[in-house]
C-alpha cells in the first residue's frame, strides 16, 4: 500500500525539500509514499485570490480565511477521504512518536500548514480535524513543520529503513530515551568506548544499554521518565492483581 502524504500549503515549492533525499526519495521512487500538493491560494473566491484577511477585535497580523481553508480540505478530502486531516499549529496537541506510529500504519495524511497568525477557529468546529504542534515554539509556517511529520511517518513505512528492527530501540519507543552509541576509533582524544560495549557480552551490553537509557532519560527528560515510571508501576500492578485473581 502506498502512504499517500497530501500537503495544504500556499508554498508548495517547499516541497518534497529534505524528503527529496536519500531514505524518503527513494522510499517515494519505490512506490512507499506519494506526495501530492495543494496550492490553498486555488480556493481563493476573489479575482485578488485573496487567502487571509484581519484579525476580528483588531491585533497584528493576518489570519488564514476559513471559506477558502474549508474549500482547500473539501478538495483534499475528496482525493483521500480515508486520511486524517492534520493542522500544524503550535495550539495543537504536541507530536509524539505514538501518534506517529499510528499514523504511518494508516493509508497516508493530509497536512494543513499555517501560515500568518494562523488559521480561522471555525475551520476546526466544521471539519475533522486533529491540531497537531512540533514543540513549543515557533515557526513563520506549518512547512516545516509538515516535513518533520512526514519524515517521521516515512522512515517507519515498511521496507524504508534497512533492518527491519532498526525503528524499535529508538527514543520514545519504549517510553525512554535511547542509550548512547559509540564508534570507532575505540579511543579519541584520550576518551575511550566503555568496555561492556567491546566485552562481546550481549547480556550485559543489553544491561548497560537498559540501564544508561534510564538514567539519561530520568537525568534529561525528567517529565517522560516519570510518565515511564507511572506505566510500569500500572503494569506491575495489573500482573499482580491477574496472579491473585488466577490464586497465584
Ligand atoms: N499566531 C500563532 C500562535 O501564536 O499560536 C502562530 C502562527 S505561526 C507564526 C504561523 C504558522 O506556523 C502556524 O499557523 C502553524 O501552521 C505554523 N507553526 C508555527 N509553530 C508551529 C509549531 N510549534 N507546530 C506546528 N506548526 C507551527
Amino acid at each position: 500500500m502506498t502512504f499517500a502524504a497530501t500537503v495544504l500549503t500556499l508554498y508548495p515549492e517547499m516541497f518534497p525539500g529534505p524528503l527529496g533525499v536519500s531514505l524518503a526519495n527513494r522510499a517515494r521512487e519505490e512506490g512507499k509514499w506519494s506526495l501530492d500538493t495543494v496550492q490553498i491560494r486555488d480556493f481563493a473566491i476573489d479575482k485578488h485570490r485573496t487567502v487571509d484577511d484581519t484579525p476580528a477585535g483588531g491585533g497584528a497580523g493576518m489570519v488564514l480565511r476559513v471559506d477558502v481553508l474549508a474549500a482547500a480540505v473539501d478538495h483534499a478530502l475528496s482525493l483521500h477521504p480515508d486520511c486524517p486531516v492534520i493542522a500544524m499549529t503550535p495550539r495543537g496537541k504536541p507530536l509524539d512518536q505514538a501518534r506517529v506510529r499510528q499514523l504511518s500504519a494508516g493509508p497516508g495524511v493530509t497536512v494543513l500548514c499555517g501560515r500568518f497568525e494562523g488559521f480561522d477557529e471555525r475551520i476546526f468546529a466544521a471539519r475533522a480535524i486533529e491540531e497537531v504542534s512540533i514543540g513549543d515554539i515557533v515557526l513563520s509556517g506549518g512547512e516545516p513543520a509538515a516535513l518533520m511529520l512526514l519524515d517521521a511517518c516515512i522512515r517507519l513505512l515498511p521496507g524504508v529503513m534497512g533492518a527491519p528492527s532498526s525503528g524499535a530501540e529508538e527514543s520514545f519507543e519504549s517510553g525512554l530515551l535511547e542509550y548512547p552509541h559509540y564508534t570507532r576509533p575505540a579511543e579519541w582524544e584520550g576518551r575511550t568506548i566503555p568496555e561492556v560495549l567491546r566485552s562481546g557480552d550481549h547480556a550485559k551490553i543489553a544491561a548497560w544499554r537498559k540501564h544508561q537509557a534510564e538514567v539519561d532519560t530520568r537525568s534529561r527528560r525528567p517529565d517522560l521518565w516519570e510518565r515511564h515510571k507511572g506505566v510500569r508501576v500500572q503494569s506491575a500492578s495489573g500482573a499482580r492483581r491477574e496472579n491473585e485473581d488466577q490464586g497465584q
